[in-house]
């Protein structure tokens, strides 16, 4: 594919990027192929923000159908135009009020996602896992680094412990700015998300690893976020950390994954 030519095609329909959409569009033909080739050969492709619809198009060659959530309404006149596929379809939303059912399951997730609210969408995601099978986003460099850091790193987190229980991530590559249309701040990493197997429940166990990193410097059996939450008392803690064979006296940022749905599995049975 060739690079596309941003900014030519934007004013040929006089419009311009909104920053406050998170709007810095691919221009870069190789980064486009190397994110297609990623998601494709795919049966259904559910797409989050299209931009000029340069990667919408590579993904309509290599799925079978492919719907784009895409909230910003002034790209419509430019996208019906560029992309004229018949396996593809828009839906004009926000993608954090999508109803994911929309789309019959199993899919694939691609994004270049607007960084503004990456969290929200990531853990939007999580919400529908059992619906999708694959998800290829690029996100900032630093947060695929903190969603991937494991036990005792300064960047290991909640969102890291939620992503690592629920998925096998990897970050597959990585994208300067000078590849988008303006150039963001920051770098950014294309990641491959796939669903495990046997995973936690999803709403109970976020809200239980969330209220774990609540007090991060606090002892477990001393987190008034958790022991509320799991309506138990701090001796109840430390017979349950003592019962999934966990130190009585360890912070969350200890725990790998596993351990957290051992314990999990333990405070809620
Ligand atoms: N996929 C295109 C590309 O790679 O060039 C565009 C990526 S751009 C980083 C993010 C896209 O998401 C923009 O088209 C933006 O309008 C859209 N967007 C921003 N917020 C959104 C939201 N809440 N729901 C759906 N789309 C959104």
């Amino acid at each position: 594919m060739n690079d596309p030519k941003v900014g030519e095609i934007l004013s040929r329909y006089g419009l311009d990027t909104a920053k406050s959409l998170g709007q810095n569009f691919l221009r870069d033909g190789e980064v486009l192929e190397r994110i297609a080739a990623a998601a494709c050969p795919a049966g259904r492709i559910l797409e989050i923000g299209a931009g000029i619809g340069s990667l919408t198009g590579l993904l309509c060659q290599g799925a079978k159908q492919v719907t784009t959530v895409e909230i910003d309404e002034k790209l419509r006149p430019l996208l019906t135009e560029e992309v004229p596929h018949p396996n593809h379809r828009f839906i004009w939303e926000d993608i954090l009020k999508f109803d994911f059912t929309a789309i019959e399951a199993p899919f694939t997730i691609v994004g270049n996602l607007p960084y503004y609210i990456t969290t929200d969408i990531l853990m939007l995601l999580f919400r529908q896992m059992g619906r999708w099978e694959k998800a290829v986003l690029m996100v900032q460099r630093e947060v695929a680094d903190r969603l991937l850091a494991g036990p005792g790193s300064k960047e290991y987190r909640a969102a890291s412990v939620i992503l690592q229980s629920f998925c096998r991530g990897e970050t597959l590559f990585e994208v300067p700015p000078h590849c988008f249309y303006p150039p963001p701040h920051v770098h950014s990493a294309v990641m491959l998300l796939e669903p495990k197997k046997d995973r936690p429940d999803t709403e109970g166990y976020m809200k239980f690893v969330q209220a774990c990193f609540a007090a991060r410097r606090k002892m477990l059996a001393a987190s008034p976020a958790l022991l509320q939450l799991l309506h138990i008392d701090k001796n109840r803690m430390i017979s349950t950390l003592s019962e999934a064979g966990l130190p009585q006296n360890s912070r969350a940022e200890a725990f790998t994954p596993e351990e957290f749905q051992r314990l999990y599995k333990l405070c809620t049975k």
